[in-house]
């Protein structure tokens, strides 16, 4: 049963290509049975719209993401006999602003939305994953004197921003877990007591409210050694749950990098796959969404036999 519960597409995402409906199509010849659409909710301040976005207003992210759901939804109808398409966000947490504007969304989109990725994409007001200037410009909004410190208060910032959205929305799905090393591969979160504190608090707080962690396969092509989260992450010695995410942009990056998931989750010891299903009851978070473990035999599916490295 393969899977992915995070993608984006040029249609409603200006870093990303292609239609959506392209996207579902690639997923469907490379035989993903369960995929995930998720695009980014929209952003509520002219300074959070990224320099690709210069002709782009406020009310046209809005609109877009309405049309994203829209299609979404068309496309999940269209091709149910194909593949199980499941509809959902991702979000975004700049501000209080984002937080109170998703739960005024989510109510007025009840059932629509299916479940939630939730991502932290920027730390005090800085987006951390854009460039590596931009991301220095986070680290340099903090005034520790330091550098060792600057360094760690991002980390605490970023984790402090990650419980917040885990304790108000119960996000199914953690996107990218340590997005916040993205520039900075080889730091470990152990040589951060206090940040290493969070971490654990972050994922007791999930796993006891029953969220799936994402093995993101979009690291490899950021030029990491391994998916996001990196092995120290430690989510497994809480009795962490993994599910599988492409984070593609675009049909060019449906399934990339798969081919180097299996050797990855076997070297840090995860052999159980998890991943989402509807359902008539109504999780914590009031969604009508459940993890499902999948076949232990899972690799013998043709899908990865036609992707060994
Ligand atoms: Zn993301
Ligand atoms: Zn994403």
């Amino acid at each position: 049963m393969p899977h992915s519960h995070h993608s984006h597409s040029g249609q409603f995402c200006k870093h990303a290509s292609g239609l959506l409906e392209d996207v579902v199509q690639e997923a469907i010849r490379q035989r993903f049975e369960v995929y995930g659409l998720t695009e980014h909710v929209p952003r509520y301040r002219d300074v959070d719209l990224y320099p690709e976005e210069n002709q782009v207003s406020l009310a046209t992210l809005s609109t877009q993401f309405n049309d994203f759901l829209k299609e979404a939804h068309r496309l999940k109808s269209l091709y149910a006999s194909n593949i199980t398409l499941l509809v959902g966000l991702e979000t975004e947490y700049i501000t209080d602003l984002d937080l109170n504007n998703l739960a005024t969304l989510l109510d007025k989109l009840g059932n629509r939305v299916e479940y939630i990725v939730g991502s932290i994409h920027h730390v005090n007001g800085f987006p951390i994953d854009f460039d590596h200037p931009t991301y220095q410009r986070a680290l340099a909004s903090f005034t520790d004197s330091e550098e060792e410190e600057r360094q760690e208060a991002l980390l605490l910032a970023y984790f402090d921003a990650q419980y917040e959205l885990l304790r108000r929305f119960k996000p199914e799905i953690i996107g990218h877990f340590d997005l916040c090393r993205l520039y900075t591969p080889s730091l470990r979160f152990g040589d951060y007591p206090r940040v290493a504190e969070k971490v654990e608090r972050n994922i007791r707080f999930a796993v006891n409210y029953g969220a799936l962690f994402e093995i993101n396969a979009a690291a490899f092509r950021k030029n990491w050694g391994t998916a996001y989260p990196g092995e120290d992450a430690i989510i497994r010695s809480h009795a962490g749950r993994f599910a599988l995410s492409d984070d593609s942009h675009g049909p060019h990056a449906v399934g990339m990098n798969y081919h180097r998931l299996p050797k990855y989750l076997q070297s840090v010891g995860i052999s159980e796959l998890w991943y989402l299903k509807q359902t008539d009851l109504p999780n914590t978070a009031g969604r009508f969404i459940h993890p499902v473990k999948l076949d232990e035999k899972w690799l013998n599916h043709d899908f990865w036999r036609q992707r060994s490295p």
